[in-house]
């Protein structure tokens, strides 16, 4: 996947080719992707990022990056900086960064101009009677009995809120509409409310109301000359509200608010108060837990930026509401990581196996090529003598029909090395196999053994040099398909989605491995080593995948 296949077009981008034809927008092409800061991106984000840097890389047009940083109470600097740091590392570079709060003066500009054309009000119902006021989707709203204060009374209310004069929740401002809308967002939505003494992570205490979403996102869209302005089918609902705000105001566009489909996964959530909860309540390690679908943790699962642009990209965009299965995500870091990683050897369960006929004190250096497929990757050399590792599910007593790897009195070949043959079984107290001893064939070296076949291939690690590591097996985070439908999503959580093995050995090459960097271990999948390893302790590697798609049936080796 080392050259990326061109972007099919989608209802979208056929929607910004005609308006490009027809003149529109001066021929400028702007997007923008819009995060609340109050959590880590997720797989979702990833989509709506492709789609938005994406864009304005094809059509030559920009595409900022805009905290919609409204809410104190769930925003705060670390997610800000999570953000910046994931979309940089999926690849894209913003035309220019902004906050929502950057327009906060502007935005209270703009609602007293409401208020002056009469179209906003300061009202005086609490949450629960605005909502009682709201009425239903069969049954029109009830005008509040403030609604109808004068231009003055509403100006000196407002500027009172923001002085901090009235508790959170005594007051808002509304946009006057029409409470008998057959929908439901245009029936007097707030436009701000009061949060004093919050301290917010940019304007920190200078202001007691903060806007609301509706209302900052549209303005701010227009303040930046957003042309196309992205977002998901939950907001179809919120156009008409959208597009009024910008008609009853001075501002220097009106940019077209066009809707797709979210991303949904199987086995796993994505909304962020679910993301959120799996965090505090330690159903996971942190937001970066290789088992999150947030992209902090899928980085450090191994996955690469070019693999989820590529899922993105064949995903694509359209209006129509599903979920994506797991397998489809895999494929592609599958393919990706099968044409760049590096192969290696790794037994994850050792057993050892001491070569009776290999003399005492000699060792001596193979080679293997890094990609069976790419010489120009080189070769690694591998350290060779009396006593290895092989897995120990390589190897069986008594094997079922078929089983090709190593059984007592068999044969095997040891990958880029000698065909070895099991002679003895020795075994502990307890009847469990400990070590094998086995006598090598010295004349079987990348050549065939003479007058005999032999079909199995094992991986092995040289004893002596063996580097030895902790390696993490990742499952699914959930054990069922859609965990979002029905009861709560905590009882559905795989007990079983994290399998820690504690003593593994490495193939001494992977001393050199930096932390992030992939690698194929040979039979086994793709893994990489854990990008919090520090130089001298204990290597830890995450399983990204395995070679091929097992979920639900039984692991095929050999
Ligand atoms: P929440 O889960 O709390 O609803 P959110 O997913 O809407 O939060 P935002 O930070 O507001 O989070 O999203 C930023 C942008 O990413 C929005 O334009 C939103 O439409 C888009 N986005 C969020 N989730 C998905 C998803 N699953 N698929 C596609 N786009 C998404
Ligand atoms: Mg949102």
């Amino acid at each position: 996947m080392t050259e990326e296949v061109k972007t099919p077009t989608n209802f979208i981008r056929q929607i910004i080719d005609a308006d490009l034809a027809a003149g529109k927008n001066n021929g400028k092409v702007a997007t923008r992707f819009p995060p609340e800061p109050n959590g880590y991106l997720h797989i979702g984000h990833a989509k709506s990022i492709c789609l938005n840097f994406g864009i304005a890389l094809d059509y030559h047009g920009s595409c900022n990056l805009r905290f919609d940083d409204t809410n104190p109470h769930k925003e705060n600097l670390e997610f800000v900086e999570s953000i910046k740091k994931d979309v940089e590392w999926l690849g894209f570079t913003w035309t220019a960064l902004y906050y929502a709060s950057d327009y906060f003066d502007r935005l209270y500009q703009f609602a007293i101009d409401l208020i002056k054309q009469g179209k906003a009000y300061v009202d005086d119902l609490n949450a629960e009677e605005i909502r009682q006021y709201r009425g239903t989707l069969t049954e029109a709203g009830k005008n509040s009995p403030y609604r109808d204060r004068s231009v003055e009374e509403n100006l000196d209310l407002f500027q009172r809120m923001q002085a901090g004069e009235f508790e959170d929740g005594s007051r808002v401002l509304r946009a006057k509409i029409d409470m008998a809308s057959p929908n439901i967002n245009l029936r007097d939505p707030t436009i701000y409310r009061i949060r004093r003494g919050a301290v917010h992570h940019q304007t920190g205490t200078e202001w007691s109301i903060y806007p609301m979403y509706d209302y900052t996102h549209c303005i701010s869209d227009a303040l930046e000359g957003i042309t196309h302005s992205l977002c998901t089918l939950e907001f179809e609902d919120h156009r008409p509200l959208y597009d009024w705000f910008l008609d009853q105001l001075d501002v220097p566009c009106h940019p077209q608010q066009i809707e797709f489909s979210r991303l949904n996964l199987e086995y796993t959530v994505m909304s962020k108060r679910k993301l959120t909860e799996l965090v505090s309540e330690g159903h996971v390690d942190g937001w970066d837990d290789p088992r999150m679908p947030t992209i902090a943790g899928m980085r450090r699962r191994g996955y690469t930026p070019a693999s989820l642009r590529e899922f993105a990209r064949r995903i694509g965009i359209t209006k129509a509401d599903n979920t994506v299965e797991m397998g489809v995500l895999e494929d592609c870091i599958r393919e990706d990581l099968n044409e760049s990683a590096p192969r290696r050897m790794a037994v994850l369960n050792p057993l050892k196996v001491v070569l009776s006929n290999y003399p005492e004190g000699r060792s001596e250096q193979l080679s293997a090529p890094n990609h069976p497929q790419k010489p120009e990757l080189g070769e690694r050399e591998l350290s060779f003598s009396r006593e290895l590792y092989i897995d120990e599910t390589d190897f069986m007593e008594d094997p079922p029909k078929g089983f090709k790897r190593l059984v007592p009195g068999g044969e095997v070949r040891l990958r880029n090395a000698y065909v070895i043959r099991c002679d003895e079984v020795i075994k502990d107290g307890h009847g469990k196999v400990i070590e094998l001893r086995c006598s090598y064939d010295a004349d079987t070296l990348g050549k065939n053994p003479e007058g005999r076949k032999v079909k199995g291939v094992i991986h092995w690690v040289e004893a002596g040099h063996a580097i030895e590591a902790e390696v993490r097996l990742y499952d699914r985070l959930f054990s069922v398909a859609s965990p979002d439908k029905g009861g709560d999503y905590r009882d559905l959580l795989n007990p079983e989605s994290l399998r820690s093995l504690s003593i593994c050995y490495l193939e001494p090459a992977l001393a050199e491995a930096e932390p992030g960097q992939q690698f194929q271990f040979e039979r086994e999948g793709y893994f990489c080593l854990d990008e919090m390893h520090v130089h001298g302790q204990k290597p830890v590697y995450n399983r990204t995948v395995t070679l091929r798609d097992t979920w639900g049936r039984a692991e095929q080796k050999g």
